[in-house]
Protein backbone atom coordinates (compact mmCIF):
# COMPACT_ATOMS: atom_id res chain seq x y z
CA UNK A 1 0.00 0.00 0.00
CA UNK A 2 1.03 3.53 -0.81
CA UNK A 3 2.72 5.34 2.29
CA UNK A 4 3.85 8.91 2.18
CA UNK A 5 4.92 8.62 5.97
CA UNK A 6 8.57 9.75 6.66
CA UNK A 7 9.68 6.75 8.80
CA UNK A 8 10.81 7.95 12.82
CA UNK A 9 14.69 8.84 12.83
CA UNK A 10 17.01 6.25 14.34
CA UNK A 11 20.30 7.16 16.43
CA UNK A 12 22.42 4.39 14.34
CA UNK A 13 25.46 6.31 16.15
CA UNK A 14 24.71 4.29 18.80
CA UNK A 15 25.15 0.71 17.63
CA UNK A 16 28.10 -0.48 17.24
CA UNK A 17 28.21 -1.82 13.39
CA UNK A 18 30.72 -3.72 11.83
CA UNK A 19 29.26 -4.16 8.70
CA UNK A 20 29.22 -0.18 8.12
CA UNK A 21 32.83 -0.26 9.08
CA UNK A 22 33.76 -2.87 6.81
CA UNK A 23 31.64 -1.13 3.67
CA UNK A 24 33.36 2.32 4.71
CA UNK A 25 37.31 0.52 4.62
CA UNK A 26 35.56 -1.31 1.27
CA UNK A 27 34.22 2.17 -0.82
CA UNK A 28 36.09 4.79 1.47
CA UNK A 29 34.44 6.65 4.33
CA UNK A 30 32.60 8.98 2.11
CA UNK A 31 31.10 7.08 0.24
CA UNK A 32 29.15 5.05 3.08
CA UNK A 33 26.13 7.43 3.74
CA UNK A 34 24.10 7.46 7.36
CA UNK A 35 21.30 9.51 8.72
CA UNK A 36 22.97 9.24 11.65
CA UNK A 37 26.17 10.82 10.18
CA UNK A 38 23.76 13.79 8.65
CA UNK A 39 23.73 12.63 5.27
CA UNK A 40 20.54 13.73 3.74
CA UNK A 41 18.88 10.32 2.33
CA UNK A 42 15.64 11.37 0.78
CA UNK A 43 17.50 11.68 -2.93
CA UNK A 44 18.06 7.59 -2.60
CA UNK A 45 15.22 6.87 0.12
CA UNK A 46 11.88 8.40 -1.47
CA UNK A 47 10.72 7.19 -5.26
CA UNK A 48 10.16 9.73 -7.88
CA UNK A 49 6.55 10.16 -7.72
CA UNK A 50 6.87 11.53 -3.75
CA UNK A 51 4.27 8.47 -2.47
CA UNK A 52 6.97 6.56 -0.99
CA UNK A 53 9.92 7.14 1.75
CA UNK A 54 11.42 4.13 2.83
CA UNK A 55 14.36 4.34 5.44
CA UNK A 56 17.97 2.89 4.59
CA UNK A 57 20.23 1.21 6.99
CA UNK A 58 22.97 3.20 4.94
CA UNK A 59 24.03 3.92 0.91
CA UNK A 60 26.71 2.78 -0.43
CA UNK A 61 28.16 4.57 -3.56
CA UNK A 62 31.39 1.96 -4.70
CA UNK A 63 33.34 3.36 -8.04
CA UNK A 64 34.18 0.25 -9.30
CA UNK A 65 33.09 -3.53 -10.50
CA UNK A 66 35.37 -5.08 -7.97
CA UNK A 67 34.24 -2.79 -5.03
CA UNK A 68 30.25 -3.49 -5.82
CA UNK A 69 31.43 -7.33 -5.56
CA UNK A 70 32.68 -6.40 -2.09
CA UNK A 71 29.65 -4.86 -1.26
CA UNK A 72 27.26 -7.93 -2.11
CA UNK A 73 30.06 -10.16 -0.23
CA UNK A 74 29.80 -8.32 2.82
CA UNK A 75 26.15 -7.76 3.08
CA UNK A 76 25.34 -11.69 2.19
CA UNK A 77 28.19 -12.37 5.47
CA UNK A 78 26.27 -10.22 7.83
CA UNK A 79 22.86 -11.38 5.89
CA UNK A 80 21.84 -7.59 5.31
CA UNK A 81 19.38 -7.56 1.83
CA UNK A 82 20.41 -4.98 -0.87
CA UNK A 83 18.71 -2.33 -3.10
CA UNK A 84 20.24 -1.48 -6.09
CA UNK A 85 19.83 1.59 -7.50
CA UNK A 86 20.44 3.58 -10.33
CA UNK A 87 19.22 7.08 -11.00
CA UNK A 88 15.55 6.50 -9.21
CA UNK A 89 13.64 7.18 -11.70
CA UNK A 90 11.86 3.84 -11.43
CA UNK A 91 7.86 4.44 -11.27
CA UNK A 92 7.30 1.02 -9.73
CA UNK A 93 8.87 1.64 -6.08
CA UNK A 94 11.58 -1.07 -6.51
CA UNK A 95 15.23 1.49 -6.51
CA UNK A 96 14.55 2.52 -2.47
CA UNK A 97 14.11 0.48 0.75
CA UNK A 98 11.26 -0.14 2.56
CA UNK A 99 10.67 1.41 5.70
CA UNK A 100 12.68 -1.22 7.79
CA UNK A 101 15.89 0.31 8.54
CA UNK A 102 17.47 -2.74 7.51
CA UNK A 103 18.58 -2.71 4.02
CA UNK A 104 21.55 -1.33 2.41
CA UNK A 105 20.94 0.94 -0.79
CA UNK A 106 23.76 0.20 -3.62
CA UNK A 107 23.92 3.15 -5.65
CA UNK A 108 25.81 2.54 -8.94
CA UNK A 109 25.80 6.34 -9.95
CA UNK A 110 29.74 6.27 -9.82
CA UNK A 111 29.89 3.62 -11.92
CA UNK A 112 29.53 5.85 -15.15
CA UNK A 113 32.27 5.59 -17.16
CA UNK A 114 31.84 5.16 -21.03
CA UNK A 115 34.57 2.33 -21.31
CA UNK A 116 34.26 1.55 -25.14
CA UNK A 117 32.88 2.66 -28.26
CA UNK A 118 33.47 0.26 -31.16
CA UNK A 119 32.43 2.35 -34.29
CA UNK A 120 33.14 -0.34 -36.51
CA UNK A 121 31.22 -2.97 -34.54
CA UNK A 122 28.64 -0.60 -33.64
CA UNK A 123 28.91 -0.90 -30.13
CA UNK A 124 29.08 0.84 -27.23
CA UNK A 125 30.28 -0.23 -23.94
CA UNK A 126 29.07 1.39 -20.48
CA UNK A 127 29.18 1.20 -16.85
CA UNK A 128 25.73 0.80 -15.25
CA UNK A 129 25.32 4.10 -13.63
CA UNK A 130 26.18 6.04 -16.82
CA UNK A 131 23.14 8.33 -17.61
CA UNK A 132 21.16 7.45 -20.47
CA UNK A 133 21.88 10.97 -22.11
CA UNK A 134 25.79 10.34 -21.43
CA UNK A 135 25.74 7.34 -23.64
CA UNK A 136 23.20 8.92 -26.20
CA UNK A 137 25.71 11.93 -26.38
CA UNK A 138 28.93 9.31 -26.17
CA UNK A 139 27.60 7.66 -29.47
CA UNK A 140 26.63 11.11 -31.37
CA UNK A 141 30.02 12.13 -30.47
CA UNK A 142 31.05 9.20 -32.82
CA UNK A 143 28.60 10.24 -35.70
CA UNK A 144 26.19 7.66 -34.34
CA UNK A 145 22.68 6.68 -32.40
CA UNK A 146 22.13 4.97 -29.29
CA UNK A 147 18.00 4.66 -29.77
CA UNK A 148 16.96 4.56 -26.74
CA UNK A 149 15.05 7.17 -25.54
CA UNK A 150 12.99 8.33 -22.13
CA UNK A 151 11.39 11.67 -20.72
CA UNK A 152 13.67 10.82 -17.64
CA UNK A 153 17.04 10.39 -19.93
CA UNK A 154 18.55 13.29 -17.94
CA UNK A 155 18.77 11.40 -14.63
CA UNK A 156 18.09 7.31 -15.62
CA UNK A 157 21.00 5.41 -16.09
CA UNK A 158 21.43 2.28 -18.14
CA UNK A 159 21.98 -0.13 -15.37
CA UNK A 160 18.15 0.71 -14.57
CA UNK A 161 17.43 1.05 -17.94
CA UNK A 162 18.28 -2.91 -18.57
CA UNK A 163 17.12 -3.75 -15.12
CA UNK A 164 13.36 -2.28 -15.77
CA UNK A 165 13.60 -3.21 -19.46
CA UNK A 166 13.17 0.50 -20.36
CA UNK A 167 10.86 0.80 -23.57
CA UNK A 168 10.28 4.60 -24.52
CA UNK A 169 9.67 6.42 -27.86
CA UNK A 170 11.74 4.50 -30.25
CA UNK A 171 10.43 0.89 -29.09
CA UNK A 172 8.02 0.87 -32.71
CA UNK A 173 11.39 0.51 -34.54
CA UNK A 174 14.28 -0.68 -32.08
CA UNK A 175 12.54 -2.30 -29.45
CA UNK A 176 13.27 -2.77 -25.97
CA UNK A 177 16.09 -1.84 -23.66
CA UNK A 178 16.80 -5.65 -23.61
CA UNK A 179 16.88 -5.80 -28.10
CA UNK A 180 19.74 -3.08 -27.72
CA UNK A 181 21.97 -5.07 -25.12
CA UNK A 182 24.51 -7.47 -26.77
CA UNK A 183 26.19 -8.07 -23.21
CA UNK A 184 26.31 -7.62 -19.31
CA UNK A 185 28.97 -7.59 -16.91
CA UNK A 186 26.74 -8.95 -13.46
CA UNK A 187 27.54 -9.20 -10.27
CA UNK A 188 25.85 -12.29 -8.81
CA UNK A 189 24.11 -13.14 -5.22
CA UNK A 190 27.23 -14.73 -4.38
CA UNK A 191 29.35 -11.75 -5.43
CA UNK A 192 30.82 -13.08 -8.45
CA UNK A 193 31.69 -10.95 -11.17
CA UNK A 194 29.96 -12.81 -14.60
CA UNK A 195 32.34 -11.14 -17.57
CA UNK A 196 29.68 -11.38 -20.30
CA UNK A 197 30.43 -8.28 -21.71
CA UNK A 198 30.30 -9.89 -25.46
CA UNK A 199 29.84 -7.71 -28.58
CA UNK A 200 28.49 -10.21 -30.60
CA UNK A 201 25.69 -10.17 -32.78
CA UNK A 202 25.82 -14.60 -33.34
CA UNK A 203 26.56 -16.23 -30.12
CA UNK A 204 24.84 -19.57 -29.44
CA UNK A 205 26.74 -21.87 -27.06
CA UNK A 206 23.84 -22.09 -24.27
CA UNK A 207 21.12 -20.52 -22.40
CA UNK A 208 21.40 -16.57 -23.18
CA UNK A 209 21.88 -15.29 -19.63
CA UNK A 210 22.06 -11.67 -20.08
CA UNK A 211 18.11 -12.08 -20.94
CA UNK A 212 17.68 -13.18 -17.53
CA UNK A 213 19.12 -10.23 -15.86
CA UNK A 214 17.43 -7.73 -18.30
CA UNK A 215 13.93 -6.78 -16.85
CA UNK A 216 14.94 -8.87 -13.19
CA UNK A 217 14.64 -5.36 -11.79
CA UNK A 218 17.94 -5.89 -9.31
CA UNK A 219 16.02 -9.14 -8.04
CA UNK A 220 18.78 -11.69 -9.36
CA UNK A 221 21.85 -9.73 -9.47
CA UNK A 222 23.80 -6.11 -10.02
CA UNK A 223 24.48 -4.95 -13.44
CA UNK A 224 27.65 -3.31 -13.66
CA UNK A 225 28.01 -2.78 -17.22
CA UNK A 226 26.77 -3.41 -20.54
CA UNK A 227 27.50 -3.53 -24.23
CA UNK A 228 24.42 -1.64 -26.51
CA UNK A 229 23.91 -1.80 -29.80
CA UNK A 230 24.59 1.66 -31.61
CA UNK A 231 23.28 2.24 -35.23
CA UNK A 232 24.23 5.17 -38.01
CA UNK A 233 22.71 8.12 -37.28
CA UNK A 234 19.70 9.01 -39.68
CA UNK A 235 20.39 11.75 -42.39
CA UNK A 236 16.94 13.67 -41.11
CA UNK A 237 14.48 13.04 -38.32
CA UNK A 238 11.06 14.84 -38.53
CA UNK A 239 8.15 15.17 -36.40
CA UNK A 240 4.34 16.01 -37.29
CA UNK A 241 1.63 16.37 -35.51
CA UNK A 242 -1.50 14.98 -35.51
CA UNK A 243 -5.20 15.53 -34.55
CA UNK A 244 -7.05 12.60 -34.93
CA UNK A 245 -10.97 12.28 -34.57
CA UNK A 246 -10.55 9.22 -32.20
CA UNK A 247 -8.71 6.40 -31.03
CA UNK A 248 -9.72 4.35 -33.55
CA UNK A 249 -8.75 6.99 -36.20
CA UNK A 250 -5.22 6.99 -34.93
CA UNK A 251 -5.23 3.12 -34.65
CA UNK A 252 -5.82 3.38 -38.69
CA UNK A 253 -2.98 6.12 -38.89
CA UNK A 254 -0.46 3.83 -37.55
CA UNK A 255 -1.08 0.96 -39.99
CA UNK A 256 -1.35 3.35 -42.66
CA UNK A 257 1.97 5.34 -41.80
CA UNK A 258 3.61 1.54 -41.24
CA UNK A 259 2.42 0.73 -44.18
CA UNK A 260 3.87 4.01 -46.21
CA UNK A 261 7.16 4.65 -43.87
CA UNK A 262 8.17 0.71 -43.40
CA UNK A 263 11.28 1.02 -40.81
CA UNK A 264 11.63 4.97 -41.02
CA UNK A 265 8.87 5.34 -38.83
CA UNK A 266 10.37 5.17 -35.82
CA UNK A 267 8.17 6.95 -33.15
CA UNK A 268 4.29 6.98 -32.80
CA UNK A 269 2.72 8.54 -29.81
CA UNK A 270 -0.81 9.71 -28.64
CA UNK A 271 -2.36 11.48 -25.97
CA UNK A 272 -5.78 12.50 -25.10
CA UNK A 273 -7.03 16.39 -25.09
CA UNK A 274 -7.22 16.04 -21.31
CA UNK A 275 -3.41 15.44 -21.19
CA UNK A 276 -2.80 18.42 -23.53
CA UNK A 277 -4.99 20.58 -21.66
CA UNK A 278 -2.97 19.34 -18.20
CA UNK A 279 0.75 20.56 -19.84
CA UNK A 280 -0.95 24.04 -21.47
CA UNK A 281 -2.71 24.19 -17.64
CA UNK A 282 0.59 23.81 -15.69
CA UNK A 283 3.10 24.72 -18.60
CA UNK A 284 1.69 27.61 -20.80
CA UNK A 285 4.26 28.04 -22.57
CA UNK A 286 3.84 24.75 -24.05
CA UNK A 287 0.91 24.50 -26.63
CA UNK A 288 -0.29 22.37 -28.74
CA UNK A 289 0.36 23.09 -32.60
CA UNK A 290 -3.57 22.41 -33.18
CA UNK A 291 -6.38 23.56 -31.13
CA UNK A 292 -6.88 20.38 -28.92
CA UNK A 293 -10.14 20.36 -29.07
CA UNK A 294 -9.68 16.84 -31.13
CA UNK A 295 -10.06 13.90 -28.97
CA UNK A 296 -6.47 12.63 -29.66
CA UNK A 297 -3.65 13.89 -30.72
CA UNK A 298 -0.63 12.26 -32.46
CA UNK A 299 2.86 12.67 -32.68
CA UNK A 300 4.98 10.52 -35.56
CA UNK A 301 8.78 10.38 -35.65
CA UNK A 302 10.33 9.44 -39.38
CA UNK A 303 14.32 8.75 -39.31
CA UNK A 304 15.12 8.78 -43.06
CA UNK A 305 18.41 7.36 -44.27
CA UNK A 306 18.03 9.33 -47.65
CA UNK A 307 17.61 12.88 -46.97
CA UNK A 308 15.57 15.51 -45.30
CA UNK A 309 13.48 16.32 -48.79
CA UNK A 310 12.98 12.75 -48.77
CA UNK A 311 11.44 12.45 -45.27
CA UNK A 312 9.61 15.19 -46.07
CA UNK A 313 7.96 14.25 -49.05
CA UNK A 314 7.53 10.77 -47.63
CA UNK A 315 5.83 12.25 -44.61
CA UNK A 316 2.91 14.93 -46.16
CA UNK A 317 2.12 12.25 -48.60
CA UNK A 318 1.65 9.92 -45.76
CA UNK A 319 -0.73 12.75 -43.90
CA UNK A 320 -2.26 13.72 -46.82
CA UNK A 321 -3.49 10.25 -47.20
CA UNK A 322 -4.81 9.62 -43.90
CA UNK A 323 -6.76 13.11 -44.28
CA UNK A 324 -8.27 11.83 -47.05
CA UNK A 325 -9.32 9.23 -45.54
CA UNK A 326 -10.78 10.68 -42.55
CA UNK A 327 -8.24 9.32 -40.15
CA UNK A 328 -6.78 12.48 -39.32
CA UNK A 329 -8.38 15.89 -38.74
CA UNK A 330 -5.44 18.36 -39.32
CA UNK A 331 -1.45 17.93 -39.44
CA UNK A 332 1.56 19.92 -39.28
CA UNK A 333 5.42 18.72 -39.79
CA UNK A 334 7.98 20.85 -37.53
CA UNK A 335 10.16 23.04 -39.73
CA UNK A 336 13.06 23.02 -37.52
CA UNK A 337 14.72 21.00 -35.17
CA UNK A 338 13.67 23.05 -32.79
CA UNK A 339 9.90 22.78 -33.14
CA UNK A 340 10.32 19.11 -33.30
CA UNK A 341 11.60 19.24 -29.71
CA UNK A 342 8.99 21.86 -28.63
CA UNK A 343 6.31 18.92 -29.92
CA UNK A 344 8.14 16.05 -27.86
CA UNK A 345 8.00 18.65 -25.12
CA UNK A 346 4.64 18.10 -24.95
CA UNK A 347 4.22 15.12 -24.67
CA UNK A 348 6.94 14.57 -22.67
CA UNK A 349 5.51 16.87 -20.11
CA UNK A 350 2.42 14.98 -19.24
CA UNK A 351 3.71 13.12 -16.37
CA UNK A 352 5.04 16.54 -14.89
CA UNK A 353 1.55 18.08 -15.34
CA UNK A 354 0.00 15.00 -14.00
CA UNK A 355 2.15 15.32 -11.02
CA UNK A 356 1.22 19.03 -10.53
CA UNK A 357 -1.90 18.76 -10.89
CA UNK A 358 -2.21 16.24 -7.96
CA UNK A 359 -1.48 12.39 -7.07
CA UNK A 360 -2.92 9.96 -9.58
CA UNK A 361 -3.23 6.42 -10.40
CA UNK A 362 -1.44 5.09 -13.08
CA UNK A 363 -1.41 2.42 -15.10
CA UNK A 364 1.57 1.28 -17.81
CA UNK A 365 -0.70 -1.34 -19.70
CA UNK A 366 -0.57 -2.65 -22.95
CA UNK A 367 -3.08 -4.69 -25.57
CA UNK A 368 -2.61 -5.83 -29.14
CA UNK A 369 -2.62 -2.59 -31.15
CA UNK A 370 -5.83 -3.65 -33.15
CA UNK A 371 -7.86 -4.18 -29.37
CA UNK A 372 -6.59 -0.64 -28.19
CA UNK A 373 -10.10 1.48 -29.23
CA UNK A 374 -12.40 -1.35 -27.93
CA UNK A 375 -10.42 -1.53 -24.40
CA UNK A 376 -10.11 1.85 -23.97
CA UNK A 377 -13.74 2.63 -24.36
CA UNK A 378 -14.80 -0.53 -22.16
CA UNK A 379 -11.96 0.45 -19.41
CA UNK A 380 -13.13 4.59 -19.87
CA UNK A 381 -17.63 3.31 -19.13
CA UNK A 382 -16.05 1.23 -16.28
CA UNK A 383 -14.31 4.10 -14.87
CA UNK A 384 -17.46 6.54 -15.52
CA UNK A 385 -19.53 3.80 -13.48
CA UNK A 386 -17.27 3.37 -10.94
CA UNK A 387 -16.60 7.11 -9.90
CA UNK A 388 -18.68 9.61 -11.97
CA UNK A 389 -16.08 12.48 -13.24
CA UNK A 390 -12.94 10.93 -12.86
CA UNK A 391 -10.39 12.08 -15.53
CA UNK A 392 -8.91 10.16 -17.74
CA UNK A 393 -5.23 11.04 -18.82
CA UNK A 394 -4.78 8.99 -21.62
CA UNK A 395 -1.31 8.71 -23.60
CA UNK A 396 1.37 6.91 -24.56
CA UNK A 397 3.43 4.67 -27.48
CA UNK A 398 0.57 4.02 -29.19
CA UNK A 399 2.38 2.03 -31.97
CA UNK A 400 4.00 -0.38 -29.48
CA UNK A 401 0.38 -1.04 -27.98
CA UNK A 402 1.53 0.67 -24.34
CA UNK A 403 -0.73 3.52 -23.05
CA UNK A 404 -0.29 5.18 -19.79
CA UNK A 405 -4.23 5.03 -18.44
CA UNK A 406 -3.90 6.83 -15.61
CA UNK A 407 -6.68 8.68 -13.92
CA UNK A 408 -6.99 11.77 -11.66
CA UNK A 409 -9.23 12.76 -9.64
CA UNK A 410 -13.30 14.23 -10.22
CA UNK A 411 -12.50 18.01 -10.45
CA UNK A 412 -12.40 19.66 -7.11
CA UNK A 413 -11.51 16.31 -5.27
CA UNK A 414 -8.90 15.88 -2.52
CA UNK A 415 -6.66 13.96 -4.52
CA UNK A 416 -5.61 11.84 -1.38
CA UNK A 417 -8.94 11.48 -0.06
CA UNK A 418 -9.92 10.02 -3.71
CA UNK A 419 -6.79 7.74 -3.86
CA UNK A 420 -7.56 6.34 -0.57
CA UNK A 421 -10.59 5.48 -1.27
CA UNK A 422 -10.88 4.41 -5.35
CA UNK A 423 -7.60 3.46 -5.76
CA UNK A 424 -8.16 -0.42 -5.40
CA UNK A 425 -11.16 -0.68 -7.11
CA UNK A 426 -10.00 1.35 -10.12
CA UNK A 427 -7.01 -0.71 -10.35
CA UNK A 428 -8.66 -4.11 -10.13
CA UNK A 429 -11.21 -2.45 -12.93
CA UNK A 430 -8.48 -1.93 -15.25
CA UNK A 431 -6.22 -4.78 -14.95
CA UNK A 432 -9.12 -7.07 -15.01
CA UNK A 433 -10.42 -5.31 -18.44
CA UNK A 434 -6.72 -5.47 -19.83
CA UNK A 435 -6.51 -9.11 -18.91
CA UNK A 436 -9.81 -9.92 -20.98
CA UNK A 437 -8.15 -7.64 -24.03
CA UNK A 438 -4.94 -9.99 -23.66
CA UNK A 439 -2.97 -7.29 -22.62
CA UNK A 440 -0.09 -6.45 -19.48
CA UNK A 441 -0.70 -4.82 -16.27
CA UNK A 442 3.15 -3.46 -16.87
CA UNK A 443 3.84 -2.77 -20.30
CA UNK A 444 7.60 -1.01 -19.38
CA UNK A 445 7.61 -0.02 -15.88
CA UNK A 446 8.13 -3.32 -14.27
CA UNK A 447 6.41 -4.74 -11.07
CA UNK A 448 9.01 -3.51 -8.32
CA UNK A 449 7.25 -3.00 -5.14
CA UNK A 450 3.54 -1.48 -6.16
CA UNK A 451 2.42 -4.70 -8.13
CA UNK A 452 4.12 -7.43 -6.65
CA UNK A 453 0.88 -8.07 -4.84
CA UNK A 454 -1.09 -8.54 -7.90
CA UNK A 455 1.28 -10.52 -10.09
CA UNK A 456 -0.43 -13.80 -8.35
CA UNK A 457 -3.91 -12.42 -10.05
CA UNK A 458 -2.58 -11.64 -13.23
CA UNK A 459 0.32 -14.02 -14.34
CA UNK A 460 0.16 -16.88 -15.70
CA UNK A 461 0.70 -19.76 -12.51
CA UNK A 462 2.97 -21.93 -14.28
CA UNK A 463 5.63 -18.71 -15.38
CA UNK A 464 4.95 -17.43 -11.79
CA UNK A 465 6.71 -20.82 -10.42
CA UNK A 466 9.53 -20.82 -13.23
CA UNK A 467 10.09 -17.08 -12.43
CA UNK A 468 9.82 -18.49 -8.19
CA UNK A 469 12.76 -21.10 -9.24
CA UNK A 470 14.96 -18.60 -11.12
CA UNK A 471 15.13 -16.77 -8.07
CA UNK A 472 15.73 -19.47 -5.51
CA UNK A 473 18.86 -20.48 -8.04
CA UNK A 474 19.89 -17.73 -8.61
CA UNK A 475 19.50 -15.69 -5.04
CA UNK A 476 18.97 -18.58 -2.92
CA UNK A 477 18.75 -16.36 0.17
CA UNK A 478 16.77 -13.32 -1.12
CA UNK A 479 19.31 -11.01 -0.26
CA UNK A 480 19.07 -8.98 -3.86
CA UNK A 481 15.82 -6.53 -3.45
CA UNK A 482 13.52 -9.07 -1.65
CA UNK A 483 9.45 -8.19 -1.89
CA UNK A 484 9.92 -6.18 -5.53
CA UNK A 485 8.80 -8.79 -8.33
CA UNK A 486 7.85 -11.65 -6.51
CA UNK A 487 6.40 -11.49 -2.91
CA UNK A 488 7.52 -13.99 0.06
CA UNK A 489 4.48 -15.40 -0.35
CA UNK A 490 2.89 -14.68 -3.44
P1 LIG B 1 16.05 3.08 -10.77
O1 LIG B 1 14.77 3.82 -10.64
O2 LIG B 1 17.16 3.50 -9.89
O3 LIG B 1 15.79 1.52 -10.55
C1 LIG B 1 14.76 0.86 -11.24
C2 LIG B 1 14.82 -0.64 -10.92
O4 LIG B 1 16.02 -1.20 -11.44
C3 LIG B 1 14.86 -0.95 -9.43
O5 LIG B 1 14.20 -2.16 -9.21
C4 LIG B 1 16.33 -1.11 -9.12
O6 LIG B 1 16.57 -1.95 -8.00
C5 LIG B 1 16.85 -1.72 -10.40
N1 LIG B 1 18.22 -1.35 -10.76
C6 LIG B 1 18.69 -0.10 -11.01
N2 LIG B 1 19.98 -0.17 -11.39
C7 LIG B 1 20.33 -1.49 -11.37
C8 LIG B 1 21.52 -2.20 -11.66
N3 LIG B 1 22.62 -1.57 -12.06
N4 LIG B 1 21.51 -3.54 -11.53
C9 LIG B 1 20.39 -4.20 -11.13
N5 LIG B 1 19.23 -3.57 -10.83
C10 LIG B 1 19.21 -2.24 -10.96
N6 LIG B 1 10.25 3.96 -18.41
C11 LIG B 1 10.09 3.39 -19.63
O7 LIG B 1 10.32 2.19 -19.79
N7 LIG B 1 9.67 4.14 -20.70
C12 LIG B 1 9.41 5.46 -20.61
O8 LIG B 1 9.03 6.08 -21.59
C13 LIG B 1 9.58 6.08 -19.33
N8 LIG B 1 9.34 7.39 -19.17
C14 LIG B 1 9.55 7.96 -17.95
C15 LIG B 1 9.31 9.33 -17.81
C16 LIG B 1 9.50 9.95 -16.58
C17 LIG B 1 9.25 11.43 -16.45
C18 LIG B 1 9.93 9.18 -15.47
C19 LIG B 1 10.18 9.81 -14.13
C20 LIG B 1 10.15 7.82 -15.60
C21 LIG B 1 9.95 7.20 -16.83
N9 LIG B 1 10.18 5.83 -17.00
C22 LIG B 1 10.01 5.26 -18.23
C23 LIG B 1 10.57 4.99 -15.85
C24 LIG B 1 12.09 4.96 -15.55
O9 LIG B 1 12.73 6.13 -16.00
C25 LIG B 1 12.73 3.73 -16.17
O10 LIG B 1 12.20 2.59 -15.53
C26 LIG B 1 14.25 3.69 -16.06
O11 LIG B 1 14.72 2.60 -16.84
C27 LIG B 1 14.77 3.53 -14.64
O12 LIG B 1 16.17 3.78 -14.61
P2 LIG B 1 16.88 4.27 -13.26
O13 LIG B 1 18.34 4.31 -13.49
O14 LIG B 1 16.27 5.51 -12.76
O15 LIG B 1 16.53 3.06 -12.29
Amino acid sequence: AASARTPPPTDLSMESDALLDALRAAVGPAHVLTAADGADLVAYEQDWRRRHRGRARCVVRPANTAEVAAVVRLCAAHDVPIVPQGGNTGLVVGGVPNASGTQVVLSLQRLNRVRALDVDNLTLTVEAGCVLQAAQQAAQAAGLWLPLSLASEGSCTIGGNLATNAGGTQVLRFGNARDLCLGLEVVTADAQIWDGLSALRKDNTGYDLRHLFIGSEGTLGIITAAVLKLFPQPAARLTAWASVPSLAAAVALLGLAQQALGPALTGFEAMNAFAMQLVARHFPALRPPLPDAAPYAVLLEVSDSESEAHARERLHATLADAIARGSVLDAVVAQSLAQAQALWHIRESIPLAQAQEGLNIKHDISVPVSRIPAFCAEAEALLQQAVPGARLVNFGHLGDGNLHFNVQCPPGADPAAFLAAHEAAINTLVFDTVRRYGGSISAEHGIGGLKADLLPRYKDAVALDLMRRLKQALDPRGLLNPGRVLTAGG
